[in-house]
């Protein structure tokens, strides 16, 4: 059972999006743990603070860390359990589908939230954190990118998704962004009386053509929106 653990200076933010849904079903079933530590259990001082002023000067406060270490320690930590240490940073890797498949394959993650200006870098780097980013913006906390990480590392573990399938046709998983998908009523009138088909192909009921009109789509979208996955994806088959 993959074990989740994460420290963070909010925890009345978890479960979050882990508490519902797929992900949240699959935690009732056990298919997964999460455990929340609160940072401020392990505050320096009596008012338990967890931060100071950055040397060097600028503004804001860092996460101290001897309160990141005292967080960490508190965790039992068996030497037969395979376990990752991130600490979601928007100055990290940023983060891919495939980490995902490769993180949710430890028994252990341990995801450590940063608040204000971060974390002090010793304790990233003399603990062992991998720094992660969720993408090319700052959000004013980890909580809700360490619920982005979890989440799809949830949902990749077997018995999760109801439909094992969607796995493997979706986007990314074959470096390609998924194609359109479309449902009932095959003719959509909106609001202003247009009337709105569903492509024709999808009703044929022709398995190979719609195969086809699929991997059609999926490139051409991949060639509007992310060029750089299908210039990646030519240099890797050549
Ligand atoms: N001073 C930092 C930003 C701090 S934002 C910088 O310029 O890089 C405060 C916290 O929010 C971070 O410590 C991190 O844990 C979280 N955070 C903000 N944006 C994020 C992103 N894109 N990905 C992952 N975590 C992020």
């Amino acid at each position: 059972m993959l074990e989740v653990k994460i420290i963070t200076a909010y925890p009345n933010i978890f479960p979050g999006s882990l508490g519902c849904s797929v992900v949240g079903n699959a935690l009732e079933e056990k298919k997964w743990s999460l455990d929340i530590i609160n940072l401020h259990n392990f505050g320096y001082d009596e008012r338990k603070s967890i931060d100071d002023e950055p040397f060097g000067g600028g503004p804001g406060m860092i996460i101290r860390p001897d309160v990141v270490e005292k967080a960490l320690l508190s965790l039992e930590s068996l030497t037969q359990i395979k376990r990752k240490l991130i600490y979601l940073t928007p100055s990290g890797n940023p983060l891919k589908q495939s980490n995902l498949s490769e993180f949710c394959q430890f028994d252990q993650l341990i995801i450590l939230c940063g608040r204000f200006e971060g974390v002090d870098q010793r304790a990233i780097n003399a603990l062992n954190f991998s720094e992660i980013s969720i993408g090319d913006y700052v959000l004013a906390g980890g909580e809700i990118a360490a619920q982005v990480l979890v989440e799809g590392c949830i949902r990749l573990l077997p018995g999760v998704l109801g439909q094992p399938e969607s796995l493997l046709e979706e986007s990314f998983s074959n470096k390609l962004l998924e194609y359109p998908q479309y449902t009932r009523p095959k003719v959509w009138k909106d609001a202003q009386n247009n009337s709105h088909e569903v492509p024709k192909v999808l009703l044929s009921g022709h398995h190979e053509q719609i195969k086809q009109w699929r991997a059609n789509r999926s490139i051409e979208k991949t060639k509007l929106i992310r060029p750089d996955l299908l210039e990646k994806k030519k240099k890797e088959q050549k």
